[in-house]
């Protein structure tokens, strides 16, 4: 250890163990003025009803407009927004950009849809969020039925009991609750039947499955088949391919999103594919990409 080789604890400075921590000290400290700076940017990610084709909500990402790095995903700095604490007004900034979007939206005539924001276990559990959240929806005014707060496993993992009153706050005034990236967190599905959610969220790496590793699909279809006797709406992640489109349609899930209909994009461009009436789905999924 350190006192052996008399490096008094220095040992851990690799090389590039002081890169990364150099960086990441880098980056919380740019973002600590980008929100001022107004670097934030939210890219919207069409979902869409596997049945119909339609849009029916969007999901609001992050993306960092940084100065010099250039444009930075949620990937390399949300975590260090959480470790920072900085995750808390971020988080806010995000949620109020989406809300306003969303009426921006409405007041140009497009179909109403649900918006989806990312809410991080940090930002959940810290004092005063359900005040805050409620504070930015009646300023914006955006009705709350319309709003959708994806939420992770790790929550249910670290606090339970406060997670699960939290949400049932939440349920009662009408926002609805999804549960992102499912079955990715190490903690049993056997809790989900005593939450208030709306929605579960099949995590890409099983739909990936699909067409990666077909002899492991009864997950995915365990997955929707439990979230259906719980009468919640299911939502796939990540669908790349046609295949992995009419797998799931034929397994009846309702909503979907992924590089196949469209990655995540500006507001005008979301506006554009909206605009239109969203994906033709037929029969053959192989032709449902292309916007009406
Ligand atoms: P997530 O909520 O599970 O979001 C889905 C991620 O998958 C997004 O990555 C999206 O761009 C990406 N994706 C969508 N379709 C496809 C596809 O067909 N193939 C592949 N390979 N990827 C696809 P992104 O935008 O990099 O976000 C990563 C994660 O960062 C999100 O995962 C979410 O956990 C977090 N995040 C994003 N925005 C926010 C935010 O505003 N607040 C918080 N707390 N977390 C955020
Ligand atoms: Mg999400
Ligand atoms: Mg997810
Ligand atoms: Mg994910």
């Amino acid at each position: 250890n350190a006192k052996d080789n008399g490096t008094r604890g220095y040992e851990f400075f690799q090389p590039a163990m002081n890169l990364r921590a150099v960086e990441r000290q880098f980056l919380e400290e740019g973002m600590r003025q980008a929100l001022e700076r107004a670097e934030f940017v939210l890219h919207y990610q069409p979902k869409i009803d596997l049945r119909t084709g339609a849009i029916t909500g969007a999901e609001a990402l992050i993306r960092w407009m940084h100065p010099t790095r250039g444009l930075l995903y949620p990937g390399n700095f949300i975590p260090i927004a959480e470790a920072s604490g900085l995750i808390i007004p971020i988080g806010a900034w995000v949620l109020r950009q989406a809300c306003i979007q969303a009426q921006s939206w409405i007041g140009k005539g497009l179909p109403p849809i649900t918006m989806a924001v990312n809410v991080s276990p940090v930002r959940f559990e810290s004092e005063g969020f359900l005040e805050g959240l409620f504070a930015i929806l009646n300023e914006t005014g955006l009705d709350k039925k319309s709003v959708e707060i994806e939420v992770t496993e790790t929550l249910l993992i670290r606090r339970p009991e406060l997670t699960a009153s939290i949400l049932r706050t939440l349920r009662e005034t009408g926002v609805r609750i999804a549960m992102d990236d499912l079955g990715t967190g190490y903690s049993s599905l056997s809790y989900l039947h005593n939450l208030p959610l709306d929605a579960l969220k099949i995590d890409q790496s099983f739909v990936r499955q699909i067409s990666m590793a077909p002899n492991q699909i009864g997950i995915v279809s365990a997955i929707i088949l439990m979230g259906k006797s719980l009468n919640l709406k299911l939502i796939a992640e990540g669908i790349e391919t046609a295949e992995e489109l009419k797998f799931l349609q034929d397994l009846n899930c309702d909503e979907g999103q992924g590089y196949y209909f469209s990655p995540p994009v500006l507001p005008e461009q979301f506006a554009r594919l909206h605009n239109t009436g969203g994906f033709r789905i037929f029969g053959d999924a192989a032709r449902t990409r292309s916007p009406l």
